[in-house]
C-alpha cells in the first residue's frame, strides 16, 4: 500500500506530480510520501495494541531528519546502531527513553554519548562489550540499562547478506551461552539488566521464522526468571518484509495474530524495530533517461542515478520495480533491457534483463519501493553528489535534504603541501 499513483496520465506522490518536482529540483531525487509513512507506522502500531509495546523505527533504513521527525511526532521511538544515528534521533526530537541501541561494534565514545543521553537500553552483543559498558558507566557514575542480544539460530529464509540470527552470523550471543552471560551482567555494578533482544534478519516474508524465534526467546526468558533475573523489555527486532515484486509477506496483523498470544503471557513491554516495513514502499527514486543504446547483445537505458544512489540491486540482487512517470510510456512496445547508471562499474545497474516499455532520452523513471536502504546506503563513488530527498505532504513537497554541491564533495579535504 502506498501513495504513488497515476492521475491525469502522470505518476503522483499524493497530490504532487513527480515531473513537477523533477522540473523544479532536477534529477535524481528520492521522493517520500508522508501519508504512506504514517499509514505504515499506524498499521504496525495498531496491530500490537493488545500488548504493552514500543515501536522503535530502525533508523538505518532511512535516517533523513525530516522523515524521522514525522515518525517521532507520531509516537515512534528509534532503534539505532551508531553514535551518528543517536545524533539524528535526538535532533529529530526523539525521547531518549524510546531509544534502543544495538550493534556489534560500539566504541567507548559512542557508549559515553549514549549514556549521557540517557537512552532506554543498550542491546549488548558480546562479553567484552558488556565489560566496556560497565567501565564507561562507572566512570560517568551512571547505570546502563542492558538487554543482551541473543542469537536464536533461526533461519529467516531471506538473502544471506541480510540474515542475522543464524549461528554463523556475527550478531548476538548464542542462546545456549546466554544464561551464563546474563548472570555475569547481573553481577556488574554499573549495569542494570532490563531486557532481552533479538533480530533475526531482514526482508522476511514468512511468519514461521518469527514464531520459532519468539518461542525460543520466551522459553529462555522463563529460564531467566527461574534464575531470578527479571526482564522488563522483550525486544524482538525488525525484519518484516515488503512486496518488491511478487512476494506476499504477512501483514503486521497476521504476525500479531501468531505472536501476541505468546507475548501476552509475559508481563513485559514488547519492543519492535521495524525499518523496511515502515519506509520501504513510502519512497521512490526518480531518475531521468540520459541515453538509450543497443548493442548486439541487448538494449540499455542509461539513467542519471547509479549504484552510488541505490546499491540494493547490485549488493543483494534485489529487484526494484520500474515505472514510467508518464503513463503513456507504458503503452509503448516492450523489450528486454538493462537499466544502468553512469558509474564505471559493470555492477552499476538498477535493473537487469528486465522487460520494459520503450523509454526515450529525457523520459523519467520511478524506481519503486526505494524508501528503505536507498539513500542511507548511497555514497559519493565516482565523485557523484548524493541525491536530493523530498517529503510530500498532501499537495505540497518539502526538500528535506538538498542535493549535494561540488563543494560538499571536497569538504574537509586539503593539500598536503
Ligand atoms: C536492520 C535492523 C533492524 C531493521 O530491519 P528491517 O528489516 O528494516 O525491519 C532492526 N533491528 C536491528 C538490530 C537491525 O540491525
Amino acid at each position: 500500500m502506498h501513495h504513488f499513483n497515476y492521475q491525469h496520465g502522470k505518476m503522483f506522490c499524493e497530490n504532487v506530480p513527480l515531473d513537477k518536482i523533477a522540473a523544479e529540483i532536477g534529477t535524481p531525487f528520492y521522493c517520500y510520501s508522508n501519508e504512506t509513512l504514517m499509514r505504515h507506522y499506524k498499521v504496525f502500531d495498531d496491530a500490537f495494541a493488545d500488548v504493552d509495546h514500543l515501536v522503535c523505527f530502525a533508523v538505518k533504513a532511512n535516517s533523513n531528519l525530516g522523515l524521522l521527525r514525522e515518525l517521532v511526532k507520531a509516537g515512534a521511538g528509534c532503534d539505532i546502531v551508531s553514535g551518528g544515528e543517536l545524533f539524528r534521533a535526538l535532533k529529530a526530537g526523539c525521547d531518549p527513553k524510546k531509544i534502543v541501541y544495538a550493534g556489534v561494534g560500539k566504541t567507548e565514545e559512542e557508549i559515553e554519548y549514549a549514556l549521557n543521553s540517557n537512552v532506554l537500553m543498550f542491546n549488548v552483543e558480546s562479553t567484552q562489550e558488556l565489560f566496556a559498558l560497565d567501565t564507561v558507566a562507572g566512570r560517568l557514575r551512571k547505570k546502563a540499562g542492558v538487554a543482551l542480544r541473543v542469537n536464536p539460530d533461526v533461519d529467516p529464509m531471506t538473502h544471506p547478506y541480510i540474515s542475522t540470527g543464524l549461528k554463523k552470523n556475527k550478531f548476538g550471543i548464542a542462546i545456549e551461552k546466554a544464561l551464563e552471560e546474563y548472570k555475569l551482567a547481573a553481577g556488574l555494578k554499573n549495569i542494570e539488566v532490563i531486557g532481552i533482544h533479538q533480530h533475526i534478519g531482514s526482508q522476511i516474508t514468512q511468519v514461521t521464522p518469527f514464531v520459532d524465534a519468539v518461542e525460543k526467546l520466551l522459553a529462555f526468558v522463563d529460564q531467566l526468571n527461574e534464575a531470578g533475573i527479571k526482564i522488563k523489555y522483550i525486544d524482538i527486532g525488525g525484519g518484516l518484509g515488503i512486496p518488491y515484486k511478487d512476494e506476499s509477506p504477512p501483514a503486521p496483523v497476521e504476525l500479531a495474530k501468531e505472536i501476541v498470544p505468546m507475548l501476552k503471557k509475559h508481563n513485559c513491554t514488547i519492543v519492535f524495530e521495524p525499518g523496511r516495513l515502515i519506509v520501504g514502499n513510502a519512497g521512490v527514486l526518480v531518475t531521468k533517461v540520459l541515453y538509450t543504446k543497443r548493442t548486439e547483445a541487448k538494449g540499455f537505458y542509461i539513467v542519471d542515478a547509479g549504484m552510488n544512489d541505490l546499491v540494493r540491486p547490485t549488493l543483494y540482487q534485489a529487484h526494484q520495480a520500474i515505472q514510467p512517470v508518464l503513463e503513456e510510456v507504458s503503452k509503448r512496445s516492450k523489450s528486454e533491457v538493462d537499466v544502468v547508471g553512469p558509474i564505471c562499474e559493470t555492477g552499476d545497474f538498477l535493473a537487469k534483463d528486465r522487460i520494459l516499455p520503450e523509454f526515450k532520452k529525457g523520459d523519467l523513471m520511478a524506481v519503486m519501493s526505494a524508501g528503505a536502504y536507498g539513500f542511507t546506503m548511497s555514497s559519493n563513488y565516482n565523485s557523484r553528489r548524493r541525491a536530493a530527498e523530498v517529503l510530500v505532504k498532501g499537495d505540497r513537497y518539502h526538500v528535506v535534504r538538498d542535493r549535494e554541491t561540488w563543494d560538499d564533495l571536497v569538504r574537509g579535504e586539503r593539500f598536503a603541501e
